[in-house]
């Protein structure tokens, strides 16, 4: 007992110390500069990026073009694939390298593909058969095999007109570099084993309204009801070629997220309301996690989180998952170039028109790859999130009281708890608490924003959680 309550002044006292100390300044939105140490970096994982080549990216975003169009409309028949021309070749030429890839690995992947019919719609004109190809590489613990984190692209694309089938449409920035990203993940990463699964995604219908994506993700929402499925994590990467703009930043990538969660009911969004949760999304939380792995991996771009569902009054992938409640970000690069999106190939008053592969910086690509396989493999290491975080509210004090679930999967050896003051983007402190379930922090509660997670025995850290008020 003595030593218990040893433990909780010792924790107390280094809180209040590491409180006093840390810097509460405001920072704006993309500024990196957190208190916190990065994540240790594992070093099987810094290996396994090192794989991460931008001769096979550029192979495969030529690859993408080469089939003429990607429009989802276009054609998909027995000829047109064996004639390598329209999205059916390319999808096919997809799940060949998944199937590729998997040899490689002793059929370590179960390549699938989820396929429907589209009845008609906004930008549908008749019934069209869209199909999702996709990657599993199960994960090694029961329990744990049912956590997933998932990369997706769209492997579609379009021109000028989003109804033409026939004319050429590249897309080799959008999104072939997407595409490009999921593949390269699942050649690099289907070389190792995680005790959690990891989903290398291809969509289509993007371009005609997200359709291929919100399919996929009404399938997981259901999966998590009938078989206990929960999807962590989605990286979406829609845009990432770096087009070699003047302007160009190549190195950084955006990262967009969601605030308030479109799934939130109005209950939850009174809650938020009441607590200041506007800025702790799930999809934030992950935005910031990226952040924390940019920082231990150095992967050669600088993720700028931008607290914002998508650019201004367009949209992505990530939030037909979103809509169904899994935490879900979009990487985009940081200038696009419209004379080379949704264009048809030409030259006009001098400009060269078009989503050609001349304007990709393949390198690029590939650091914004390694990004992603990062967070993948960091995610698909760690242990699960701790269950039920609580905030004690029975009486007025200004210490805190956490509570919380052991993290599910046995993997988790101890818990961090992080703080921040509200007006801060990212974590400022943490406080090692050992393996326990309960700590008193002499930090108000009011002033400031806690988070639990959980970590494993090597340090990979889970996905942080708010609590919620329990009186
Ligand atoms: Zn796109």
């Amino acid at each position: 007992m003595f030593s218990k309550i040893r433990q909780m002044l010792l924790i107390s006292f280094a809180g209040l110390a590491a409180f006093s100390a840390g810097t509460c300044a405001a920072q704006s939105p993309g500024q990196l500069e957190p208190a916190l140490d990065p994540m240790p970096v594992d070093q099987s994982i810094a290996a396994a990026l090192r794989q991460v080549s931008s001769e096979h990216i550029r192979a495969n975003i030529e690859k993408l073009v080469s089939f003429g169009t990607r429009s989802t409309l276009s054609a998909q028949d027995p000829a047109s694939i064996a004639a390598g021309r329209g999205i059916g070749a390319a999808r096919e030429w997809i799940k060949s390298e998944f199937d590729r890839y998997s040899k490689d690995c002793g059929g370590c992947l179960a390549v699938k593909t989820d396929s429907f019919t589209q009845e008609p719609a906004d930008r549908i004109p008749q019934p069209t058969v869209i199909t999702n190809v996709y990657a599993v590489l199960k994960g090694t613990e029961a329990e744990s095999a049912r956590r997933i984190v998932l990369v997706t692209g769209h492997y579609d694309s379009r021109n000028s007109d989003n109804l033409d089938i026939k004319g050429a449409a590249p897309g080799a920035n959008d999104d072939g570099s997407g595409t490009a990203v999921s593949l390269e993940c699942a050649r690099v990463l289907s070389k190792m084993k995680f005790p959690a699964t990891i989903i290398f995604l291809t969509v289509a219908g993007e371009e005609q309204g997200l359709n291929g994506s919100a399919h996929f993700a009404k399938m997981a929402a259901q999966m998590v009801k009938d078989q206990g499925w929960n999807i962590e994590a989605v990286l979406n990467n829609d845009i990432v070629g770096g087009d070699k703009s003047p302007e160009q930043d190549h190195s950084v990538v955006r990262v967009f997220s969601e605030g308030l969660p479109a799934a939130a009911t109005d209950q939850e969004i009174e809650r938020i309301r009441f607590l200041g949760g506007e800025n702790d999304s799930g999809s934030r939380e992950l935005a910031r996690y990226i952040a924390d792995v940019g920082r231990a991996y150095d992967p050669g771009v600088n993720p700028v989180l931008i607290f914002r569902l998508d650019r201004y009054l367009r949209g992505g992938d990530h939030y037909s998952f979103n809509q169904q409640g899994f935490s879900a970000v979009r990487f985009t690069e940081l200038r696009e170039d419209f004379h080379h999106q949704h264009q048809n190939v030409r030259i006009e008053g001098g400009i060269q028109y078009g989503d050609l592969p001349r304007f990709v910086d393949f390198d690029y690509v590939a650091r914004v790859a390694r990004l992603n396989a990062a967070t993948l493999a960091e995610l698909a290491s760690a242990p699960a999130p701790p269950a039920h975080v609580r905030m004690l509210t029975s009486k007025l004090e200004n210490d805190s009281t956490l509570t919380w679930d052991a993290s599910p999967g046995g993997l988790a050896t101890s818990y961090e708890v992080l703080w921040r003051a509200t007006s801060s983007p990212q974590w400022e402190h943490v406080q090692k608490v050992g393996n326990i379930t309960h700590v008193t922090l002499p930090i108000s509660k009011d002033n400031v924003i806690f988070a639990v997670r959980a970590v494993d025995v090597q340090g990979h850290p889970s996905l942080p959680v708010v609590p919620m008020p329990e009186r």
